[in-house]
């Protein structure tokens, strides 16, 4: 029997730092439910009454806690877990519930309450909580904005990268952030970064070691691009020049928006912009399809289309299922490099020329992959279509670069070159294709398919249960108008 989840969402207050209608909440909660395959058990929606307010009476609070602790739901998803409870109280009754291994989710994780670590991650947040609420009392929230207005840090402590006053730029912190933010956008893992910060001794500004995640708060910091930020609102700008660039900000943004747990979407969509759409001519890329019936071993069920959006979309017409066409994709380019006459001719040309290459088919993936992960957020309605057109916008157009700067160096690379090289068999290219990652796949199809592209063909509507049909996979010369 599928697992059964509750949903908990609240009505938003003025000041929430995710605005979000309540039809919103339940409709991310729905779909993580769905990603699980599990059931969706009762909403409980509470209007808008104080979290953290001891006298104010929760009826669909009261209600869901009733069902959890009765072991008539499995556990529960909570948009956002401050609006859940602020009482450490509640939460311990949760927690005292959930020994028989309930599941507590939010759009940030898992909390798996059976568990000593789970429990902790989840007292923590909710102290978090607690603990904002504790500080945000009306009157000393009207003060800080003020203070906020004017530019005044809300913080005991100082910002790194400023004097106390949280306005003056500290100049030997200046440097080591704007190194910091280079190294982050060059793709340096993060834990390399830190690493080194702590070898070096270079410290916060409290004096503590670095972690992954004082890291990522720092860089994100709006203040460092010279806004003052309130509740998620720009209520001034600092004076002078700020540490920063909007342009570098925005980067940082854009890559820390596009990274989420688990695996990354981009090693799901095998084709993803290297096949094509029949109709107008738009690359197709990946999606997830929580509304339709998951794959038979429980997986979401993807697609890819021809997605339309505000600026150079497609036409929305072409979609195909992913898992069926990356497997007769697959078999297709085994096919082709396996045919004497390709594979000498492509590996003779990707040799020519794969110094020049490497580094720019570096940066298309890491695009690529980008893209793929905001294209993934979108589909999971985590960032809105406006917000997506924004970050999207310099990605496409670098991406657009790359692609021609690559397209420039294969049309040169089919020029005769003298390296032989030997064909491998079909069984070759078949262990090789299996042993690939999904990034040596991609690079393999693009071998395959030299000068030209797979474009994909509308499906035929016909009678019964509709079935893949191979024949919709079409090769054809590239065009080199694109
Ligand atoms: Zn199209």
């Amino acid at each position: 029997m599928a697992l059964i989840l509750d949903i908990y969402a609240r009505v938003s207050r003025l000041g929430d730092d995710r605005q979000r209608s309540t039809g919103g909440q339940v409709e991310d909660c729905e779909a993580r439910i769905v990603e699980r395959g599990a059931q969706v058990g009762e909403v409980h929606i509470d209007s808008g009454r104080s979290a953290w307010n001891p006298r104010v009476k929760r009826p669909d609070w009261e209600r869901l806690m009733s069902r959890l602790e009765a072991g008539v739901t499995g556990g529960v998803v909570v948009f956002d877990m401050a609006r859940f409870s602020r009482r450490p109280i509640e939460g311990e009754r949760l927690i005292l519930a959930a020994e028989r291994g309930l599941v507590v989710l939010d759009s940030e994780g898992e909390y798996d309450l059976t568990t000593a670590n789970g429990r902790k991650t989840f007292r923590d947040q909710l102290n978090a909580a607690a603990y904002e609420s504790d500080r945000l009392s009306t009157r000393v929230k009207r003060g800080k904005r003020v203070k906020a207005t004017r530019g005044e840090p809300n913080h005991s402590w100082r910002p790194f990268g400023f004097e106390q006053d949280g306005v003056t730029v500290r100049e030997s912190e200046a440097v080591v952030l704007r190194e910091m933010v280079a190294r982050v956008l060059a793709g340096e893992n993060q834990d390399h970064i830190v690493v080194d910060l702590n070898q070096r001794r270079v410290t916060t500004s409290t004096g503590g070691q670095w972690s992954r995640e004082s890291l990522k708060q720092l860089v994100l910091r709006a203040r460092y691009v010279g806004q003052v930020v309130h509740n998620g609102v720009v209520v001034g700008h600092l004076p002078g020049e700020p540490i920063l660039d909007s342009e570098t900000w925005d980067r940082l943004n854009t890559l820390f928006a596009s990274r989420r747990r688990g695996r990354p979407l981009s090693d799901v969509y095998l084709c993803s912009g290297l096949v094509y759409c029949a109709h107008c001519g738009h690359r197709l890329t990946g999606r997830p399809r929580t509304s339709h019936s998951p794959y038979p071993d429980g997986e979401v069920r993807r697609q890819y289309w021809c997605q339309p959006r505000a600026v150079r979309g497609g036409c929305g017409r072409i979609t195909v299922d992913q898992r069926e066409l990356d497997r007769h994709v697959g078999a297709l380019v085994v096919r082709i490099l396996a045919d004497p006459r390709h594979a000498k001719a492509v590996e003779a040309a990707a040799k020519a020329t794969e110094g020049k290459r490497r580094p720019l088919r570096a940066e298309l993936t890491e695009c690529e992959h980008l893209a793929e992960e905001l294209s993934g957020r979108l589909g999971r309605r985590e960032i809105t279509l406006k917000r997506y057109d924004v970050a999207m916008a310099p990605l496409d157009k670098r991406i657009a670069e790359l692609r021609a700067e690559l397209d420039g160096l294969d049309s040169v690379s089919t020029a005769g070159t003298d390296a032989t090289v030997e064909a491998a068999s079909r069984e070759e290219w078949t262990a090789r294709w299996n042993a690939a990652t999904v990034a040596e796949r991609r690079n393999l199809i693009r071998q395959a398919l030299t000068n030209r592209r797979i474009v994909i063909a509308p499906a035929v509507r016909s009678a019964g249960r509709p079935k893949f049909d191979p024949k919709r996979i079409v090769i054809e010369e590239e065009r080199h108008a694109q």
